[in-house]
């Protein structure tokens, strides 16, 4: 067992409107106190869009609550003439300690490199935020076995230049894309090969503390059924969830796994 703390991390996307959020942050603070959930054994944090992290804060703060929030995406610049961005001083403000970047949805519909992921992670670190960079290769790149690569690749052109102090902070989530919101999880051997690839990177890019300390989570349809197989795995120190995520029960299901 790592000293690493476990993380399980819920992230909505593009999904629920402010009554929803209310309920569904609820709902899922109820199943924890319910069952008692130990915070410091694992970590819990839900990632809504940025519309509902107001909401969110309310009832975080109203019921004390130990669940952290992050947000889906932040902006490289500060405040200012940017149209549609949101700086991390505007999250700041709302409570928001997690930010995630580089999420296969966006390098595909938003183009984001690994050098502007790799500009997100610093900023929210500068910002006092934790950082979930996310990394991961599509079905061609599978079958073509040369994941591992490639999802280096993509880690360490995010990481160029990084102190390994900085880099103990951040949490990377290895999230192939064939196993998002398709049903078809990766398998837990296949997660574990993928996760300890990018521990041994960081081990000897930054070093053995720093590849000690780095959290990495697998994402990809993880759900109540997987979620122990896959957190068996030496190198997987949690979960990014998305559509498991969305309801209170399944997602404290596997926020108590632990
Ligand atoms: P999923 O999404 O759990 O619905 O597959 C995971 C993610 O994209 O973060």
């Amino acid at each position: 067992m790592s000293n690493r703390t476990p993380l399980m991390a819920g992230n909505w996307k593009m999904n629920l409107d402010h009554l929803e959020a209310n309920h569904l942050i609820q709902g899922l603070a109820m199943e924890l106190k319910d069952h008692d959930h130990d915070y410091s054994k694992c970590e819990v944090v839900v990632i809504p869009p940025f519309t509902d992290l107001r909401t969110v804060q309310t009832v975080v703060e109203a019921d004390s609550l130990s669940i952290k929030y992050g947000a889906q995406d932040v902006s490289i610049h500060d405040n200012g003439a940017y149209t549609g961005e949101i700086s991390t001083a505007m999250l700041d403000k709302l409570g928001v300690t997690h930010v995630v970047m580089g999420h296969s949805e966006r390098r595909e519909y938003h183009g984001e490199s690994d050098e502007l992921v790799g500009a997100k992670a610093r900023k929210a670190l500068d910002a006092g935020m934790t950082p979930i960079l996310c990394c991961g290769e599509a079905l061609e790149v599978r079958k073509a076995g040369t994941h591992v690569e490639f999802v280096l690749g993509q880690i360490r052109a995010a990481l160029a230049g990084w102190a390994a102090e900085d880099v103990a902070k951040i949490v990377i989530a290895y999230e192939p894309i064939w196993a998002i919101g398709t049903g078809e999880t990766a398998t837990a051997a296949d997660a574990q090969e993928v996760c300890s690839a990018i521990r041994e990177a960081l081990r000897a890019d930054f070093g053995e503390e720093t590849a000690e300390a780095t959290r990495i989570l697998y994402g990809g349809s993880a759900k109540p059924d997987n979620i122990k197989e896959l957190m068996a795995q030496a190198d997987v120190d949690g979960a990014l969830i998305g559509g498991a995520s969305l309801k209170a029960e399944s997602f404290a299901a596997m926020a108590r796994f632990y």
